[in-house]
């Protein structure tokens, strides 16, 4: 058979770049991926599928959706852009703007999975002792190697706190490059967030995502930004993106009120949680204004293993936090059998 030096084909980027792995482990009480407990309505699911004519491509510019979004992020739809999930939108970000690509860490992966992947540099700036944005260092580092992108997770992921908004401003105000604040946990903060400014700074740029709120299954993601930036990106986006049943589903779940309550009770739990936790000896919970709770526990490996042995599954940090685990917020019943096995496993 003929032979090809694929090593030689390969752009040089991707040769040295390894798939990502999302392992599936089985457990009674899945709380390692920060999903949410509550799934949208089956019944109205099959509703809307059932209309759905599966010869037809889904609508290009994914009209309804957007305008719903639009409504319930208070924009026109003319701000936003729709993604198969936000990762597809930093991707389209990292394609259109280019590198180099400056985030804090540590913070979620894809940032730096994408910059790596399309070939662009990654700047990885470390947060201080409280997990805040080191500003003198960030702004030191935007003057010198002017990173055409930032992406600032906040609340941030692994963390769970939100970083300081005048350090953010501050950012803002002197990088040249789009500042990306993503979101995803924003719908469980008590802090505003960044819409109310994005009229303010043309090279602002939000991301929000339906992942964490009940329809990670739906691949739904928003870009929130001033239209000149919105068509930029839609360049680089490929013509069905969001596919006619996620279309259709997200924008009914956009409009219901259940989406709402499900995040309340989230929010309400995650304090309980982090007050129980807060109560076993040897357990050091942080603050979170997500729906996780980043912990640290003198063993990490070693409690991760009774947790599962128990049937619970968490996330272990072990590559960025040393030290820590983080537990995504379950219903009250999966948060129970949590509490209890932690409290028996954490010696
Ligand atoms: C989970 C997560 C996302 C992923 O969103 P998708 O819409 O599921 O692609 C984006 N940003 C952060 C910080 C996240 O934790």
């Amino acid at each position: 058979m003929k032979k090809i030096d694929l090593g030689k084909l390969v752009r040089p980027s991707v040769c040295g770049l390894r798939a990502y792995s999302a392992k599936e482990i089985p457990c009674k009480v899945k709380l390692d991926a920060n999903e949410s407990p509550y799934a949208y309505d089956s019944r109205k699911i099959a509703k809307l599928a059932a209309a759905i004519r599966t010869n037809r491509y889904p609508d290009p510019e994914s009209r309804e959706l957007r305008k719903a979004a639009g409504k319930r992020f208070g924009v026109s739809s003319e701000n936003i852009l729709q993604g198969n999930g936000s990762d597809e939108l930093i991707y389209y970000l990292i394609a259109a703007f280019s590198g180099p690509v400056l985030f804090p860490v540590p913070t979620f992966s894809m940032y730096g999975i994408i910059s790596r992947a399309l070939g662009e540099t990654d700047i990885a700036v470390p947060l201080d002792g409280e997990f805040d944005i080191d500003l003198e260092r960030t702004l030191r580092v935007v003057k010198k190697e002017k990173p055409k992108l930032i992406f600032l997770s906040s609340p941030n992921n692994p963390t769970g706190n939100c970083f300081s908004s005048e350090r953010i401003l501050k950012i803002i105000e002197t990088s040249k490059g789009i500042i990306v604040v993503d979101e995803a946990y924003q719908p469980f903060s008590s802090e505003k967030g960044f819409l109310p400014l994005l009229k303010d700074y043309p090279n602002l740029v939000i991301m929000r995502t339906l992942s964490k709120i009940g329809l990670a299954a739906l691949r739904v993601g928003f870009l929130i930004a001033d239209p000149q930036i919105i068509r930029e990106v839609n360049k680089v986006r490929l013509p069905f993106n969001v596919n006619s049943f996620s279309q259709a589903i997200a924008t009914a779940a956009l409009k219901d009120r259940g989406l709402d309550s499900a995040i309340r009770n989230i929010v309400s739990e995650r304090n309980r949680l982090f007050l129980a936790m807060a109560k076993i000896d040897g357990i050091k919970p942080y603050p979170s204004e997500a729906n996780f709770v980043l912990f640290e526990v003198k063993d990490p490996v070693a409690t991760y293993n009774a947790l599962l042995k128990k049937g619970v599954l968490v996330r272990n940090l072990a590559d960025s936090m040393k030290g820590c685990l983080r537990v995504t917020v379950g219903t009250p019943e999966e948060n129970t059998v949590f509490l209890k096995a932690l409290k028996e496993c954490a010696i």
